[in-house]
């Protein structure tokens, strides 16, 4: 049986987005760049993009593990919530 990338098993999961109510809050003019690398390393979704001095996050594409809250609460990360009702990620890969 052939290894599946993680993009590939990600591809898998469906989503349910709330583009209008993010359920991270995060602070985008952070300037620690030890912090923002921490996040970018750490979160298994990719959320969190540092390039070329630029740091961006999109909570679309979450998988609610909670690694970012545990690393960054009250520094980058301004507000951690599970997304309402049967809003965000359905697994379907083990
Ligand atoms: S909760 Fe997990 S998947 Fe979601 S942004 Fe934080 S580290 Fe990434």
């Amino acid at each position: 049986m052939k290894k599946m990338s993680i993009d590939d098993k990600l591809a898998l999961d469906l989503f349910r987005t709330d583009e209008e109510h993010p359920h991270i809050i995060v602070d985008l003019d952070y300037k620690d760049e030890e912090e923002i690398r921490k996040l970018v390393l750490a979160c298994p979704a990719k959320c969190y993009k540092y390039d070329e001095g630029i740091f961006s996050f999109s909570y679309l594409g979450c998988l609610e593990c909670g690694t970012c809250r545990v690393l960054s609460r009250d520094k980058i990360v301004k507000e951690w919530n599970h997304p309402h009702g049967e809003i965000g990620v359905q697994y379907r890969q083990g």
